[in-house]
């Protein structure tokens, strides 16, 4: 299942670049396709872009299982792609075993989760949702627009409509289980988070020439704000991140005129994520906008107590502070996630890691969990 994905979108770092509407997107919804087709699913794709292989069977609310195929911009070889891969592994753990479900089976793919492209994060799912109605004029860095890379998109209440259950398999993003020693876990929520843009104004000037208290140099508020963010998250028991910032003219010889950084927040209740936004902007001395916020999922709790009946052992939970297409589709219809241990612990980047025994484990979970969920 993997050979043929290893290749797309690889960069010479060994890290991934699938960002959607490129040739790399395409060539892993071919992937997609051709999976489903070796397994004679129907493939269908909703007015949102998102990808779903269907194994039909005559009763409603669909069982549906999977994540996506796009990559943060060098990013890692499971963060999407093994929660697909298993999807269809599992159908194929059912069908060996004989197993005829009583509702429908569907292996789903969401458009830019990762929100690398057009910046907003689980794009797919939040269209097919209604909660983003019309994307249309989201701009990509070289200003092309969503509306003309791929097409009108627009919420698809019927295919939703299809969806009882949902559970998404994903690599872990940190290395609690590996601390555990424990292959596999239950999310119990995802940690509420948002992006805000700071926006430093100064003036441009000589670096040679411009005496230190003739300066307005917007890199001082700035590399003040790193600082304070960092503190406010050790504060607040959360994250903080600036991992992004635009430099206006961006000359090693010349006093920035502007700087634009952005700054991820995550926190386990939506209080510390405020209190600690709130505090790093007070002292930044910067324009601060809000440009998304997720307020804190908890995923269903019955579904999570039979999951965990289902696995039958005692299954580690943990919450994450990772959005995902999951907590996005929490609120309209049951939800939960299981997570495949990363040894590395590191996301977002090529040592993202799994072993395959571990995979494996995932697979065999999330057929067992498709088993009992669609009645077979
Ligand atoms: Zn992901």
């Amino acid at each position: 299942m993997w050979q043929p994905l290893s290749e797309i979108g690889r960069s010479e770092s060994g890290g991934y670049v699938r960002h959607g509407w490129t040739a790399a997107d395409r060539a892993c919804r071919d992937w997609f396709a051709g999976c489903a087709a070796r397994r004679g699913l129907a493939v269908e794709e909703d007015s949102a872009a998102n990808l779903w292989a269907w194994w039909p069977a005559p009763g409603g609310g669909a069982v549906v299982t999977g994540s996506h195929l796009d990559s943060v911009p060098e990013g890692g070889a499971y963060d999407g792609p093994l929660g697909v891969v298993a999807g269809f592994l599992a159908v194929d753990l059912l069908r060996e075993r004989g197993v005829r479900p009583e509702r429908p089976i569907a292996v789903v793919a969401f458009a830019e989760e990762e929100g690398a492209r057009f910046g907003v994060a689980c794009l797919g799912s939040r269209v097919l949702t209604g909660v983003l109605d019309n994307p249309d004029n989201l701009v990509d860095p070289d200003g092309v627009r969503l509306l003309d890379a791929a097409g009108p998109l627009r919420p698809d209440p019927q295919a939703l409509g299809r969806v009882g259950v949902f559970v998404e398999l994903h690599i872990e993003q940190g290395r609690a289980l590996a601390d555990l020693g424990a292959p596999l876990a239950l999310a119990d929520g995802i940690w509420p988070h948002g992006r805000w843009r700071f926006d430093f104004a100064g003036e441009a000037n000589h670096a040679g020439t411009t005496r230190l208290p003739d300066r307005a140099d917007p890199m001082l508020p700035f590399a003040r704000t790193v600082l304070a963010a960092r503190a406010a998250a050790e504060r607040h028991g959360g994250l903080a991140t600036i991992g992004r910032v635009a430099v206006v003219p961006n000359g090693t010889n010349a006093v920035a005129s502007t700087v634009t950084a952005w700054l991820d927040a995550r926190a386990p209740a939506e209080e510390s994520l405020d209190a600690l936004v709130a505090e790093v902007a007070a002292g930044a001395d910067a324009t601060v906008t809000a440009e998304s916020v997720s307020a804190r999922v908890d995923f269903d709790p019955s579904l999570r107590a039979r999951i965990a009946a289902v696995l039958g052992r005692r299954v580690p939970v943990l919450g994450t502070g990772a959005g995902h297409d999951a907590g996005v589709l929490s609120a309209v219809v049951p939800t939960a996630m299981l997570f495949v241990r990363n040894p590395t612990g590191v996301s977002h980047a090529p040592a993202e890691a799994a072993s395959d025994a571990d995979c494996a484990a995932g697979v065999e979970a999330l057929a067992a969990v498709l088993a009992d969920l669609s009645g077979a």
